[in-house]
Parts: structure tokens; C-alpha cells; sequence
């Protein structure tokens, strides 16, 4: 009698990620396929017309080399693109535009926790750069196809078989989203489809070295699907060889009701895509100085940057509150070259900033608020030229609406007034509206000092400085 402990899991994972362009991958198409109505991203190329001519989106280049380098990739310095021919009714043009021979990154790793608890690095065999098809939409008896995401850049993560289990693999696709993101190559946003991650699985009695037959598991909404499936396939897969049968290679799908795995399609109808290079466009040549310029633009390595963090202090729910809000590059961005203030504006991100994400549901990279604008709102505070309240007030209009923190501080009347004139006038005005009470000070009753100070801040509308108020209320007191 055979068991599980008796067989080798082996993973191998595909991610595809949509790049955040303007325009799509080989035409001026926006690349915009949830915000605009069905079809109306469509053009001669996008659509496969005979006679048009695909150029290449230089911006989907420099994404591809960003995250080759820091996948720590081999960039090649010339890569070229291949026709993949196949039919399916997503893709309209009857082939797809993508990478084969020569992909543009090859032979990088990612670090995870792997299953000892030690620092495993997986295998990074391929990074290439494609085009997305057309999205079906399924309603009833019918299939409605957009072609606005016809097109769009997207780029395929492929490991080497390596990882060991759905854990690992499930690790390796948050890591793999979390680096992305920081490194601002895409948005990965799993609801829109931006990131999809697709786990190889087989198994193999202990010792063989040959891999057994794998099954696919294809587009799962989310990575806990994913290791759910890998696991529920550990399981088939022994099942089947306990049984003396033979696994067979095909495509399956994640049903998460019945929480078990079903053949999509079976790989006996063998791929044969006949891939070619694509005739209308030219090899292209990644200049290893422009591969240098990309280097020296990237950010720390994610892994770095959160050493950082923790040497500096921030604790564990910190980081774990700014790794769940993906919000790592934002906080490096907002830090800049200087360095400085990182823990200032991680608190004040995570304090007030992830409040405003939880009070209007709004993700951070959905908000309207940048880096250096939530900077200087805190450096206002810091400098003192606006309170508490000011500075809220200014956070939630750049996290609404965007801007500049000192445009909407002097437009929305919250600096700070620093006006003796103003103050003294204040002070005046009260010190009329409560002769009792200053007479009570008079008379050695020092306590009510706080309840004037209060009707003069109140007069100044909270904006006036405290200390200056302070020491001119006390000149006026006497
Ligand atoms: P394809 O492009 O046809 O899906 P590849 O050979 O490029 O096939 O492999 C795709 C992924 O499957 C890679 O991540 C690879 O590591 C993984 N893989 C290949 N063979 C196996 C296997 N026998 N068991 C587990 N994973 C595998
Ligand atoms: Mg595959
Ligand atoms: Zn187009």
C-alpha cells in the first residue's frame, strides 16, 4: 500500500501580468480594457486585419527589462517576437504575438520562506512579453467577446519545476505580485484579471528522477485557490498511481463550491502552435546601456527594503499593515533619495492614511493621492504650519481629488496663523466677551486661563499657533 509521503510533489508556476501602459502592446489602442465600454479599444491591428502593421510599445519594453532585472534576470540583448497560432474564440486574429526562442529575461530567482522555513530561491526560467486576447463574457446561452484587452502588454512569469508544494507555490505567486507591484511594473490587481497564475503539478515516487505527468491548473481567482487545487491534485494524482493507473496530461480548472479540480481540456489535441517569427516585426535590440539606466532606476530590492524597515525599528503589524495595502513603493517613493523621515511617514501613512482606505474602501493605488504631495502634508505638520486637523483635512483632499498639500492648505484656509496682528485682534475681542472670567484671573484664580485660551483658539478657528497664542494671551493677561 502506497501513500502520499511516498511521492515528490513537483510545481512549476506561470504568471501572466498585464502592464500598466498607456496604449496596448503593438498598436495606439488605450490600454484601458475596464474603463472603457465593450469594444471601443479596437483597431486594424488589435483586431488582426490583413495589411496591418504592429509596432511595439517601447514603454511594455522597458516594463519587461524592469522586472527581468528584478527578477535578477539574464537580459538578452537581442530578443525578437514569434507568431503562436492556434484558434480559440478569444483570439480574434487567429495567432498571438509573444516571445519563444529568445524571451527577453531568462535565468532569475525569487527568494521565499520555503517549506523548512528556510530562505529558498526559486528558479526563474523565462520573463517574456506577449500580448493579452480578447475577454469572454459568458451570459446564458452565449459568449459576448470585448476586444478591448486584444492586445494589451503582458508579460509571462515561468519558473522551473522547484517548488514542493501548494504552500510554496501560493508564496511564491503573493511574493512574486508583491515585487511586481513595488517595482511599479503592474497593478496586479487579481479581481481585474491583471495577474493570473497558472501551477503545473506531478508527482513522483521518492527517488525516481524523472518527473511524473503533470496536469495544469489553470486561471484561479485567487492564490489560496490555487494551493487548494495543488493539494487536491496531490491527492488525484496519488490516487491514481496507488491505483497502478497512469496520470494524464491536461488542462484543469479550480471549482471552489465542490472544492475539487475538473478537466478543462486534455492535451491528447497536442499543441502544436507552430510558432514562426512574426514577419512584421523587426528583432529588437536592448541596448545594455539603456539595461543600465533601467538598473540604476529600480528601487532597493524588495527584500532589502523591508530589512530596512525592520532595522529602523518598524515593527511586525506595521509592516504586515503596509505590505497588505501594497504600499511599499508608495512609501519608498514618498521617502525619496533623502532617506530621511521613514518611520515619520510610514506611521503617518499606515495612522491616517489606511484609515482613509478603510472609511471609503478605496484601495491606496486607486486614490488620487501621489507620493510627494502626502510628503509635504506631513512636512507641513512637522514644520508646524498646520495642526492635526489641517493636515487631515489637506490628506483627505489629495486622497479625493489630488493636488499639491500647500495649494489646498492656503486655498482651503488651514496654514496656521502666525499673524500677531490677527492674534492680538482675537485676544481683544475675547478678552471684551469674558471680563468675569479675566477678572477672576486677576484675583489669583489662575485656573481659567485654559478656558480663555480656548475661546481665543476657537476664534482663530484651531488655526492659530499655539505657542504664539499663548504667550500673547499672557502679555494681554498681565
Ligand atoms: P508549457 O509552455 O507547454 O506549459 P513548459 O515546459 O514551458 O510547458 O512548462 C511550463 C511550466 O510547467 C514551467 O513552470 C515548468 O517548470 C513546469 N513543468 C514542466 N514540467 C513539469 C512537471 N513534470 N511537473 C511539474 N511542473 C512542470
Ligand atoms: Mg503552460
Ligand atoms: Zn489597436
Amino acid at each position: 500500500m502506497s501513500s502520499r509521503g511516498d511521492y515528490l510533489t513537483t510545481i512549476g508556476v506561470e504568471v501572466h501580468v498585464e502592464l500598466s501602459t498607456v496604449t496596448k502592446m503593438f498598436c495606439a489602442c488605450p490600454n484601458s480594457p475596464q474603463d472603457l465600454p465593450p469594444n471601443q479599444a479596437a483597431c486594424p491591428v488589435c483586431l488582426g486585419l490583413p495589411g496591418a502593421l504592429p509596432v511595439v510599445n517601447r514603454e511594455a519594453i522597458r516594463l519587461g527589462i524592469r522586472a527581468a532585472l528584478a527578477l535578477r534576470c539574464r537580459i538578452n540583448e537581442t530578443i525578437w517576437f514569434e507568431r503562436k497560432n492556434y484558434i480559440y474564440p478569444d483570439l480574434v486574429k487567429g495567432y498571438q504575438i509573444s516571445q519563444y526562442v529568445r524571451p527577453l529575461g531568462e535565468w532569475g530567482w525569487l527568494a521565499i520562506v520555503g517549506d523548512d522555513g528556510e530562505e529558498k530561491k526559486i528558479a526563474i526560467r523565462r520573463v517574456h512579453l506577449e500580448e493579452d486576447t480578447c475577454k469572454l463574457i459568458h451570459s446564458g446561452e452565449n459568449a459576448l467577446i470585448d476586444v478591448n484587452r486584444s492586445g494589451v502588454p503582458l508579460m509571462e512569469i515561468v519558473t522551473e519545476p522547484v517548488l514542493r508544494s501548494g504552500r510554496e507555490a501560493e508564496e511564491y505567486a503573493r511574493k512574486l505580485r508583491a515585487v511586481l507591484v513595488y517595482n511599479g511594473i503592474s497593478r496586479c490587481r487579481l479581481q481585474h484579471g491583471e495577474m493570473r497564475a497558472e501551477a503545473n503539478v506531478s508527482i513522483a515516487p521518492r527517488g525516481k528522477t524523472d518527473l511524473g505527468t503533470r496536469t495544469e491548473i489553470k486561471n484561479q481567482a485567487g492564490f489560496n485557490h490555487m494551493r487548494s487545487a495543488i493539494e487536491y491534485e496531490e491527492r488525484r494524482h496519488a490516487g491514481i498511481l496507488d491505483a497502478g493507473g497512469a496520470v494524464r496530461q491536461e488542462t484543469r480548472g479550480w471549482d471552489d463550491v465542490n472544492r475539487r479540480t475538473f478537466v478543462q481540456r486534455s492535451k491528447e489535441d497536442a499543441h502544436d502552435y507552430r510558432y514562426f517569427p512574426e514577419p512584421d516585426l523587426p528583432p529588437v535590440r536592448l541596448a545594455p546601456e539603456w539595461v543600465e539606466t533601467e538598473k540604476a532606476k529600480l528601487p532597493r530590492p524588495y527584500d532589502d527594503y523591508l530589512g530596512e524597515l525592520r532595522s529602523l525599528g518598524l515593527g511586525e503589524p506595521d509592516i504586515e499593515a503596509l505590505t497588505r495595502n501594497d504600499a511599499l513603493g508608495f512609501l519608498g517613493e514618498a521617502v525619496g533619495g533623502k532617506g530621511d523621515k521613514t518611520i515619520l511617514l510610514a506611521k503617518r501613512l499606515i495612522k491616517e492614511v489606511f484609515s482613509l482606505v478603510n472609511s471609503t474602501g478605496r484601495p491606496l493605488d486607486e486614490s488620487k493621492l501621489e507620493p510627494a504631495p502626502f510628503r509635504r502634508a506631513v512636512e507641513l505638520l512637522e514644520e508646524g504650519k498646520v495642526n492635526g486637523e489641517g493636515f487631515r483635512k489637506i490628506l483627505e483632499a489629495l486622497f479625493q481629488r489630488g493636488g499639491e498639500a500647500e495649494a489646498i492648505a492656503r486655498k482651503d484656509d488651514l496654514l496656521i496663523e502666525r499673524n500677531d496682528a490677527a492674534i492680538e485682534q482675537a485676544i481683544a475681542k475675547v478678552l471684551s466677551e469674558v471680563q468675569p472670567m479675566v477678572a477672576e484671573y486677576r484675583a489669583g484664580k489662575k485656573a481659567v486661563r485654559n478656558a480663555i485660551f480656548g475661546r481665543v483658539m476657537k476664534e482663530l478657528k484651531k488655526k492659530g499657533d499655539p505657542k504664539l497664542v499663548g504667550e500673547l494671551l499672557d502679555l494681554a493677561l498681565g
